[in-house]
């Protein structure tokens, strides 16, 4: 163990600077260090919900919508990809252009979560998230009628 000049912090031998801090042995500070803890958290786009959509989500959205004049936004993450579909349908009929996962995608690019999810314009969530709250409600009532 070596004690950092900088910081104090007990050092491992193994280790040539500070995992604190970054300073050496001899007390060379490094100024480009960045703790563990500075880093920006790693995001896993699968995982977060409003995360961009794959680019090929945008490819298949300038074929049936046009180009969006927003950002795409994922508005509701669905049990399978017929829900995904129908739900994506209904917001249509509702003139909110959306669209969801599709199993070719899917496969294409091997990251099925078991989520697929429905996208619309990040500027209609607002007139969107009504009609999938509503949705929701209609289905909880439906697998559990007593409630
Ligand atoms: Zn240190």
């Amino acid at each position: 163990m070596w004690s950092c000049p900088k910081c104090s912090s007990e050092v491992e031998d193994s280790f040539e600077v500070c995992w604190n801090c970054g300073t050496s042995k001899t007390g060379v500070e490094d100024p480009n260090f960045v703790t563990a803890d500075a880093m920006p958290p790693i995001v896993d786009p699968r995982y977060d919900p409003v995360a961009l959509p794959d680019p090929t989500i945008k490819a298949q959205w300038v074929t049936v919508h046009g180009e969006p004049e927003d950002e795409l936004v994922v508005c509701y993450q669905a049990g399978s990809l017929p829900e995904a579909k129908f739900l994506a349908d209904q917001l249509v009929d509702r003139g909110i252009p959306a669209m969801a996962d599709t199993i070719d995608l899917q496969d294409a690019l091997g990251v099925w979560d078991g989520n697929p999810r429905v996208y619309c314009r990040a500027g209609d969530l607002e007139r969107a998230r009504p009609f999938i709250e509503d949705y929701e409600r209609r289905l909880k009532k439906e697998s559990n009628p007593e409630a």
